[in-house]
């Protein structure tokens, strides 16, 4: 599609969420997500050649929170091939985000690697294969956006770390199984780090790109292997959106990952990188509005894995 044509449809999508804009509810169990203005709306798209359309509130920054899994998944698996799969399954958990359900009768091996177990896995894993005090996503993300004031958002971070009982206890619960290397404080540092890194549709669009790109990265380095990106993007359309990941499949039809900041950002293999922000999200904790974009956008594009 010629980036023009894109731009109108990303106005389109725009003008048909119009209305819905503002709906949902925001996530207060982190009060300082609480506090956002819900009635924002931001899409932007990323071509595979790196034309970027965007509409709305597609530059203004928000709490990336879950989107941030995706990229410190694909660096664990960069740095250490398929070592992280002894520790996690990777299949869909029918459970809510924060789901410790599963944990106990799963022997402390997380159902995925997205879900809120399987991501402190995750961070455990990098959390080993680098030093304390890096902070290998936010890299990631500045380099691939090519936008270095990237930056995590202390008041979030300390935000979430303050009401931090449910992951408090899934970390415990993981390390009581011998699933976790590191000591919970320090893990969960590093989760909420990664969480709170603020970001635009804009800057995600162009970090999430690599995915696209099967796994090759702005620079034309190459992050992943092909295999390796296919793979990422499996595990994001079959666990990226909690109990609610059949409903996106169905309504959009792509890999993709939400947080409860209200970003969502999907992947069009070989085509581009979409992320859409809304604040509000759903009864699954995902951007009510932010799918209801992708729905417009996937049916007026046609863009759609199946
Ligand atoms: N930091 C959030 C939490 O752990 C991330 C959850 C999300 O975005 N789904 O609760």
């Amino acid at each position: 599609m010629v980036i023009r044509d894109l731009q109108a449809v990303l106005h389109e999508v725009h003008e048909a969420v119009g209305p819905l804009i503002g709906s949902g509810s925001v996530a207060d169990y982190i009060p300082r997500l609480g506090a956002v203005n819900p009635d924002q709306f931001g899409i932007a798209v990323m071509t595979t050649d790196g034309d970027l359309c965007s509409a709305g509130d597609g530059d203004v920054e928000f709490s990336i929170q879950s989107i941030s899994k995706v990229f410190s998944l694909a660096l664990v698996m960069a740095a250490d091939g398929d070592g992280i799969w002894q520790r996690i399954d990777r299949e869909p958990s029918g459970a809510a985000f924060n789901s410790l359900a599963q944990l106990e009768y799963k022997r402390g091996i997380p159902r995925n690697p997205f879900m809120n177990a399987g991501a402190l896995v995750v961070a455990d894993h990098l959390l080993s294969l680098t030093a304390s005090e890096d902070s290998p996503v936010l890299d990631f993300v500045r380099a691939e956006s090519g936008n270095p004031s990237i930056a995590v958002d202390a008041l979030t971070a300390a935000s979430e770390l303050s009401h931090a009982d449910l992951n408090s206890s899934i970390a415990h619960m993981l390390r009581s199984f011998g699933n976790l290397r590191n000591e919970v404080p320090e893990v969960l540092d590093r989760y909420v780090q990664q969480c709170s890194i603020a970001m635009s549709c804009e800057d995600l669009a162009a970090a999430g790109l690599f995915l696209a790109r099967r796994g090759v990265r702005a620079d034309g380095s190459r992050l992943l292997t092909a295999n390796q990106a296919k793979r990422v993007n499996a595990v994001m359309l079959t666990s990226g959106f909690y109990d609610a990941a059949g409903e996106f499949a169905y309504r959009v039809g792509l890999p993709g990952k939400s947080g409860v900041g209200g970003g969502i950002l999907a992947i069009v293999p070989d085509v581009c990188a979409i992320c859409v922000w809304a604040p509000g999200l759903d009864a699954s904790g995902n951007s009510l509005v932010g799918m209801a974009a992708l729905d417009e956008l996937t049916s007026r594009t046609g863009w759609s894995i199946f």
